[in-house]
C-alpha cells in the first residue's frame, strides 16, 4: 500500500499517453460528478487512443492497391498474424467494442478474475483463452483492464499466454490508470513487458483502491 516512498519503475517499458484529448476524458472519468452513461463514453474514447498506441507494435507487409488513379504499392498489417484482445473482466470489456473497431480481424478472449476483498489475490471464475498457439510468434496479445492496481490479476493474466509460448514482446498491458507498486509488481515477473496507460497515480490505499484514481471501475462503467 501506499508507504508514501516514491516507487521507482521502469519507464522504458511503460507508455504514458498524455496526448490533451485523453487528459480531458480523464478528468470526466475521474470526477465524482460524471455519471455512469459518462463516464462509459469518456472511458471509451480514453480506450480508443490507447488501442493504436498499443498497436504499433503490430508487424506490418507491403501490399498492393489500386486507387481510381493508379495501383501502387502500400504497407498494411500482416494478414497472417492473430490479435488477441483479453478483456479482464468486468471492467477491462469497455476496451472491446473500440478493439474489435479498430481491429476487425482480432478475437477477444474473456478472462474473469475477481479480487478476494481480504488478500487482494485474484480468484479465477471465467478462462475463454483454451486456444493452442501454433505459431506463438504470431500472436500480439493486449491484456485490458483500466486500472492497474496491485498488478496481480494481470501477472495471471500474462502467465496464461507465456505458458502458450507468446512472446514476451508480443504481449501487452492496457490500462488507464496504474499504480507505481502494480507496475513494479507486473515487472518483477515479467520485466519485458510493455505497459500502456494514461497515467501513473500515486498509489494504493488499504484497500487496494488507485489514489486518486476514479473508485471502483466496474461500478462506475456499469452502474452497479
Ligand atoms: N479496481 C478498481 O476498479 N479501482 C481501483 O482503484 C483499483 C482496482
Amino acid at each position: 500500500m501506499n508507504s508514501g516512498k516514491v516507487m521507482e519503475i521502469n519507464i522504458d517499458k511503460v507508455m504514458v499517453n498524455t496526448n490533451p484529448v485523453v487528459l480531458q476524458n480523464l478528468m470526466t472519468m475521474r470526477d465524482e460528478k460524471t455519471d455512469s452513461q459518462g463516464v462509459r463514453i469518456a472511458t471509451r474514447k480514453v480506450t480508443r487512443c490507447l488501442l493504436y498506441e498499443a498497436a504499433n507494435n503490430l508487424p506490418l507487409v507491403e501490399k498492393e492497391v489500386t486507387t481510381p488513379i493508379k495501383t501502387f504499392k502500400t504497407k498494411t498489417i500482416d494478414p497472417d498474424i492473430n490479435i488477441i484482445i483479453s478483456p479482464i473482466l468486468r471492467a477491462g470489456l469497455i476496451f472491446t467494442d473500440e478493439a474489435i473497431d479498430i481491429l476487425p480481424q482480432a478475437c477477444i478472449r474473456h478472462i474473469g478474475m475477481y479480487r478476494d476483498e481480504k488478500t487482494l489475490k485474484p480468484i479465477w471464475y471465467y478462462n475463454k483463452v483454451p486456444m493452442v498457439a501454433k505459431n506463438p510468434d504470431k500472436f500480439y496479445v493486449y491484456i485490458t483492464d483500466p486500472m492497474l492496481a496491485t498488478g496481480n490479476s494481470l501477472i495471471e493474466a500474462i502467465k496464461l499466454y507465456v505458458d502458450k509460448g507468446i512472446p514476451l514482446k508480443n504481449i501487452r498491458i492496457i490500462c488507464i490508470m496504474a499504480a507505481p507498486e502494480g507496475i513494479a509488481n507486473i515487472h518483477s515477473h515479467y520485466p519485458e513487458v510493455e505497459i500502456i496507460t494514461a497515467a501513473v497515480d500515486e498509489g494504493l490505499n488499504e484497500k487496494g483502491y488507485i489514489i486518486p484514481g476514479m473508485g471502483d471501475a466496474g461500478d462506475r462503467i456499469f452502474n452497479t
